[in-house]
């Protein structure tokens, strides 16, 4: 399916913890079992994910970095990286796409992941998350023009010797325009697993399965579920 011939450097570039595993978990442990070297870097530590307003979210904050970590390896993901961005207040403006221009310069990935900027809300009774957007357009922005061209950011290369790079491919997950659907049925159950760790985000485990289970594609059935990621991908060249 992706014809990559040599194990590649994949770069996840998300908002929040638990948004690899959401949109595209099947995928990631799908590619790393084939040998692929994953990455991720979330912008925020998702401090805002709780409804008691007497919550610490400092406390959370360090509680999702845990839960993170667990995540990602049981997708077979060891390197995790948080900024720690106030959440739910993520802006694609110059500083955060400077940030993330540095750190495509810095890990060089041969496939950037991230989420489409475009998707406001999804089916008839979901709203995507503000961060979502801001984290995918601020991605897409640094990806080009700037992570690949030495007159962006000019401290980058000047001050720390990042050179440019840009990715070859670019793989767009929360995306209304599909254009590659990645079996992951066989897969689901370690996306499941991997959901789990965020421990702080679950108030019941057993809704969390139903509603994962229920994901299954149209054309399957109870029965004989098949589960799908669907991304747009975009060859750089
Ligand atoms: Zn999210």
């Amino acid at each position: 399916m992706e014809d990559w011939e040599e194990p590649q450097r994949i770069l996840v570039v998300l908002a929040h913890p638990d948004d690899p595993e959401f949109f595209c978990g099947a995928t990631i442990v799908r590619w790393t079992l084939a040998g692929h070297q994953v990455v991720y870097w979330l912008l925020t530590c998702g401090d805002k994910g709780a409804s008691d307003p007497m919550i610490d979210t400092g406390e959370l904050c360090v509680d999702r970095h845990v839960e993170q970590h667990a995540a990602a390896a049981i997708l077979g993901v060891n390197e995790v990286h948080l900024l720690d961005y106030p959440d739910g207040y993520l802006v694609p403006d110059l500083e955060l796409r400077r940030e993330i221009t540095r750190i495509i310069r810095l890990e060089r990935p041969d496939i950037l992941v991230t989420c489409d900027p475009k998707t406001l809300y999804v089916g008839d009774n979901r709203l995507n998350h503000p961060d979502h957007r801001a984290a995918g357009q601020a991605t897409i922005d640094a990806v080009f023009p700037a992570a690949g061209n030495p007159l962006y950011f000019p401290e980058l290369l000047h001050e720390e010797n990042l050179q440019p790079h840009t990715p070859r491919e670019i793989w767009i997950c929360g995306t209304q325009e599909p254009n590659v659907r990645m079996d992951g049925t066989l897969l689901w159950e370690r996306k499941i697993q991997a959901l789990y760790q965020h421990k702080s985000q679950i108030s019941d485990p057993r809704a969390l399965e139903e509603r994962m289970r229920s994901r299954r594609t149209s054309d399957s059935t109870t029965e004989n579920p098949r589960y799908e990621e669907s991304f747009r991908r975009i060859i750089l060249g």
